[in-house]
C-alpha cells in the first residue's frame, strides 16, 4: 500500500510547481518552510506592506510536509486554555483562543473569496470519550470556557445523539465544539500557495536551506545559490531540531493515519453524514473525519518519539503506527470490518512540553524569526501564526507580537540520550493505560505514574 498521503494523491497535476534557487538574490524578509506556517506568513506580510520584497525557500514541495500528512481537522485553541493561561495569562490567553476560534470560522469565508474550494466543512468537533475513565476529560475546558465568558464555545451532546451522529455506540459520552471544521489539506495547500503567489511571493522549491548565517543581513546558504535577507522567518517544523536554540524545545513524534476508499453508502447506513470530525479523550488520542467523497480518515497521535534530530525517513513510514491506528479503527468502527484500507500515512509532530507553539526572536539575533511546535494543531492556528511572524518580521510593536505567547520562556526536554530513552518509556506506558482504560481494566501504578510525566496532551489539566 502505498504511503503517499490521499491529501496528496487527490492533488496530483494541481499543484503550481516552482523551480529551484539557482542564483544569489537579495530581499527583505526571507521564511524557511512552505508548509502552512510559511505560507500563511508569506500572506500575512505581503498583506499587510505589499511592497516588501518576501522570498521563501522550500526544501521539496510547498504543502509536502505535516501540511499535506494531517488530519484536515481546522480547530481552536480552545482545548488548550489551561495551558494558555498559564503562558500568557487570562486576558491574552482568551484573546488568542477567541482569534483562533475566528480563524477557524472564517476559513471557509477566506477561500471562497478567493475563489478556492478546499473542501471546508464547518460541521462541528466532537470531543469523545470511548472509555468509562475517559468520560469528562473535557469538562475542565468547558468550565473554564465558561467562567471566561465563552459558554457558547462547548455545547453538550446526549449519548444518544453521539452514537448517531458518529455512526458508532462506542462513544459513550462528549461534547460539540461547533465552530471546528475539515478541510482537504492537500487543496488547502494549493490553496495558500496560489494566494501567495499572486502577492507576489518569490516562492523556490526542493531548496534546502543548507546554512544560515545569523549576519546582518542574514545570509542563507543553498546548493546552487544564496539569499540574502534583512529578516529570517524559521517555519520549518520538526526540521527546525537543526536550529541549536530550538532543539530542547520541542520533540519529533509519530502520527499515522489510515483511510478508506470512498464508501458513502456505508456512511449513510451507520449515519456519520454530518461531516463532523471526532476524537477520543486518549492520551494516544484517536481522531477521525469524513471526506466529500465518503472517505474515513482515521488517524492516531501519541505516536513513536524519534532521536532528536532532523525527521528521517522512518517517520513517514510508521508500520507500527499504522497498525495502532488500525487497531482503533476497527474498534470504533467494527461494523466496517469488511472494508479495507486504500492508504495509510504517517509524519511528524512538533510537540513541545505544553503542546503550545514557540513563537518568537532569537535572544542573540532578533532578526532571526522562529514559528514551529505546533504540537498537532496547526491547520487552522497557523494563519494565527504567520500574522504573528509577520508582525515580528516587520518590527511590529502590536498586540500580536506583544502577547504572552511571543519570546515565552518554554519548559524544554532533558538532552539525549535521557530524553529518547525516557520519553519511549513514558509513551510506552500512555499506551499499555490508553489500552487498559479501553478495555476497562485497571492500570498498574507505574504505568499511571510514568504517563503522568508525559507533557500535556490535547488539554492540559495539569
Ligand atoms: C499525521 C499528522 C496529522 C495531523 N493532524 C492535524 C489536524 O488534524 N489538525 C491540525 O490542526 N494539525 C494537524 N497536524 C499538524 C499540522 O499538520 C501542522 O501543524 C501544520 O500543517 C503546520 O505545519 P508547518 O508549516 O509548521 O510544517 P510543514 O508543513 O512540515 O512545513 C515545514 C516545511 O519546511 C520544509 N523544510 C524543512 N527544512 C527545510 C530547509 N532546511 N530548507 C527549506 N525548507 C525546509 C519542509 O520540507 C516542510 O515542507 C497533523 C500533523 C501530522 C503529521
Amino acid at each position: 500500500m502505498s504511503d503517499r498521503s490521499q491529501w496528496l494523491t487527490d492533488i496530483n497535476g494541481e499543484r503550481p510547481q516552482f523551480g529551484s534557487l539557482d542564483h544569489d538574490v537579495s530581499t527583505d524578509i526571507a521564511i524557511i518552510g512552505g508548509g502552512f506556517v510559511g505560507l500563511w506568513t508569506a500572506i500575512a506580510l505581503k498583506t499587510l506592506e505589499s511592497a516588501r520584497r518576501v522570498t521563501l525557500l522550500e526544501a521539496e514541495e510547498c504543502g509536502g510536509g505535516a501540511s499535506g500528512l494531517n488530519g484536515g481537522f481546522v480547530m481552536s485553541w480552545w482545548p488548550k486554555i489551561a495551558s494558555l493561561m498559564r503562558v500568557c495569562g487570562t486576558d491574552d490567553a482568551v484573546w488568542l483562543a477567541d482569534e483562533t476560534t475566528r480563524a477557524a470560522g472564517e476559513l471557509g469565508d477566506y477561500l471562497a473569496a478567493h475563489g478556492v474550494d478546499a473542501e471546508y466543512r464547518g460541521a462541528g468537533w466532537l470531543w469523545t470519550a470511548t472509555a468509562p475513565a475517559h468520560v469528562g476529560s473535557w469538562l475542565p475546558v468547558v468550565e473554564a470556557a465558561e467562567r471566561l465568558g465563552r459558554s457558547d464555545i462547548f455545547c453538550a451532546v446526549t449519548r444518544e445523539e453521539l452514537a448517531k451522529r458518529t455512526g458508532s455506540s462506542s462513544h459513550i459520552a462528549g461534547v460539540c465544539e461547533t465552530i471546528n471544521g475539515t478541510v482537504h489539506p492537500g487543496r488547502l495547500g494549493v490553496a495558500l500557495t496560489r494566494i501567495a503567489k499572486k502577492l507576489g511571493v518569490e516562492i523556490y522549491e526542493h531548496t534546502r536551506v543548507m546554512a544560515l548565517e545569523r549576519t546582518r543581513p542574514a545570509v542563507l546558504r543553498t546548493k546552487r545559490g544564496s539569499v540574502t535577507a534583512d529578516r529570517v522567518v524559521i517555519a520549518t517544523n520538526a526540521w527546525a531540531a537543526s536550529v541549536p536554540e530550538l532543539r530542547r524545545e520541542f520533540v519529533c513524534v509519530g502520527s499515522a493515519i489510515v483511510a478508506t476508499p470512498p464508501i458513502p453508502d456505508r456512511l449513510a447506513d451507520i449515519g456519520w453524514t454530518g461531516g463532523e470530525s471526532i476524537t477520543d479523550s486518549q492520551a494516544t488520542v484517536t481522531y477521525y473525519r469524513t471526506t466529500r467523497d465518503g472517505r474515513i480518515i482515521f488517524g492516531k497521535g501519541g505516536g513513536r518519539l524519534y532521536y532528536t534530530g532532523e525527521p528521517s525517513e522512518s517517520v513517514f513510514h510508521d508500520p507500527v503506527g499504522i497498525r495502532e491506528a488500525t487497531a482503533d479503527f476497527r474498534r470504533v468502527y467494527p461494523m466496517l470490518a469488511d472494508v479495507p484500507l486504500a492508504r495509510t500515512w504517517s509524519g511528524p509532530i512538533d510537540r513541545t512540553y505544553d503542546s503550545l507553539p514557540l513563537l518568537g526572536t532569537m535572544p542573540d539575533a532578533p532578526h532571526i524569526i522562529y514559528g514551529i511546535g505546533w504540537s498537532g494543531n496547526g491547520v487552522s492556528p497557523s494563519r494565527i501564526g504567520g500574522r504573528i511572524l509577520a508582525g515580528l518580521a516587520l518590527g511590529r510593536r502590536e498586540r500580536w507580537t506583544e502577547n504572552g505567547l511571543v519570546n515565552r520562556h518554554a519548559r524544554r526536554f532533558p538532552p539525549e540520550p535521557l530524553r529518547y530513552l525516557g520519553g519511549s518509556l513514558v509513551r510506552a506506558a500512555m499506551m499499555r493505560k490508553d489500552r487498559s482504560e479501553i478495555a476497562n481494566r485497571p492500570t498498574s501504578w507505574v504505568d499511571r505514574g510514568l504517563a503522568s510525566l508525559a507533557p500535556a496532551g490535547l488539554e492540559d489539566k495539569k
